[in-house]
């Protein structure tokens, strides 16, 4: 199977990262600030403890709600990505939300899923504006490589479908909804591993039935039809929606569900899957639910799927119907997803030659007995009840912070004479076009 770099616009043919590694005196007492520079400039009072600088090399992605840089870590001169969480203090919901994504980064555990190796040493609490976060440096995403002139054969396509379910698979065991599956949030290597990654719509899943969720989640070519018919409540089912319409993406290198309006988006998939019944309507709001049966009454065309390529198995669409199903109640779950026959091979692939979790002795290779691991206990969200203020929950990520760190690795902190630091302290959150559309207001 071929490796990719190719398709990458992201990283190939970058300068590499001047390795800065620019040691401070150490002296007690006082934190050096290093952020914001005007205000270093006014005030340099000298360090509490030794820090290493980390050098801001280029912009290499932009997420919902943040800017990833690649950096050379100057400990070990790897390349790594930083990303940068901007305007954090700004209001309580935005400190909330941040707060849960770091901790989630935190928190995981798992091959297929991005997670912190590390958080930039934060400034003294009166300076501290933003939060920087070290990870996995990845060549490439889904969607470089979909759009991509590299040939992608059915081996890859197995191989990725079998990654991001083993990824997702983890996620829902910890109780957790991504809300934002799409081919740009999951990055690849060279090597074809993959890992999900931008929690910053990720939450805790909400067992009360009554309890309103946002619907300003998940970009609109694969947001789920209960999302886009306004239910208030949803599942984890959300997100194995927007695998199924990747997964076609996949197999037909060009996306499924490709509509200008929430409307037209819900019209297209109602062409495929045809008018769905009133039982599978259940949790819509009332005006969805009119415009539906307004309409002509649709026979499902499924089998147009085969056409999507010669990759269009039998076993591959009839996969790919179970997890493009209507109602989120019948949809497939990711670990059933998982016993497909059609993953089997991207499993031993993976397996055989990809993954951490197996090794390989000269008397052969020796495999995990769990393939698919989950997590033990769930994500607690507890944390969020108590946050009532900005300055509180600013305490308390400072505080977080700090003790991520302690007895690891000497900490890192941005370099301000890089000459990047300037372009990279500016750099904002995504384009509006990148973040997903708000829903349509159906009443
Ligand atoms: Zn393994």
């Amino acid at each position: 199977m071929a490796a990719y770099n190719g398709g990458s616009s992201a990283v190939a043919g970058s300068a590499a990262a001047v390795h800065t590694v620019q040691q401070h005196t150490s002296t007690p007492g006082q934190q050096q600030p290093y952020f914001p520079p005007s205000r270093r400039r006014q005030k340099q009072p000298p360090q509490q403890q030794p820090q290493l600088d980390i050098e801001p090399d280029r912009p290499i992605g932009y997420g919902a709600f943040g800017v990833v840089w690649s950096v050379t870590d100057p400990r070990d001169g790897k390349r790594v990505a930083l990303k940068k969480m901007p305007n954090v203090f700004q209001n309580l919901v935005s400190c909330k939300r941040v707060f849960r994504e770091l901790k989630m980064l935190c928190f995981f555990k798992h091959e297929n899923v991005l997670s912190a190796l590390d958080i930039l040493q934060p400034p003294h609490i009166d300076y501290f504006e933003e939060i920087y976060v070290v990870t996995e440096l990845m060549q490439s995403d889904l969607h470089k490589i979909i759009v991509s002139p590299q040939p992608l054969s059915s081996d890859h396509a197995k191989v990725f479908l079998y990654q991001i379910l083993r990824g997702l698979k983890y996620l829902h065991s910890a109780g957790i909804l991504h809300r934002d599956i799409k081919p740009g949030n999951l990055l690849v290597n060279s090597n074809c591993v993959l890992k999900i990654c931008d929690f910053g719509l990720a939450r805790v899943e909400e067992s009360d039935e009554a309890r309103h969720m946002t619907q300003e989640v998940v970009t609109q070519y694969y947001r789920a039809p209960e999302i886009l018919m306004g239910s208030r409540h949803y599942s984890n089912s959300i997100d194995i929606w927007s695998v199924g319409c990747i997964f076609a993406e996949l197999l037909g290198r060009r996306i499924l569900f490709q509509a200008q309006s929430p409307i037209q988006q819900l019209d297209l998939i109602t062409d495929l899957l045809g008018t769905p019944s009133m039982e599978a309507m259940r949790t819509a709001c009332e005006g969805a639910r009119a415009h539906i049966l307004r309409g002509p009454h649709k026979q499902p065309s499924l089998p147009v799927l085969y056409t999507l390529s010669s990759q269009a198995t039998h076993e591959a669409v009839h996969l790919l119907c179970r997890m493009l199903v209507f109602d989120p109640s019948k949809r497939i779950s990711a670990k059933d997803a998982l016993a497909h026959p059609y993953l089997d091979e991207g499993r031993l692939r993976y397996h055989t030659c990809m993954c951490k979790c197996c090794y390989t002795t000269s008397s052969g290779r020796v495999y995990t007995s769990d393939f698919e691991p989950v997590t033990n206990p769930k994500f607690d969200d507890g944390f969020e009840k108590n946050l009532s203020s900005v300055r509180q929950v600013k305490e308390i990520i400072h505080q977080f912070i700090l003790e991520q760190q302690k007895g690891s690795r000497v900490p890192l902190c941005i370099n301000p004479q890089s000459a990047a630091f300037k372009s990279f302290i500016s750099s904002t959150v995504a384009q509006p076009s990148e973040m997903p559309p708000s829903p349509l207001v159906w009443e």
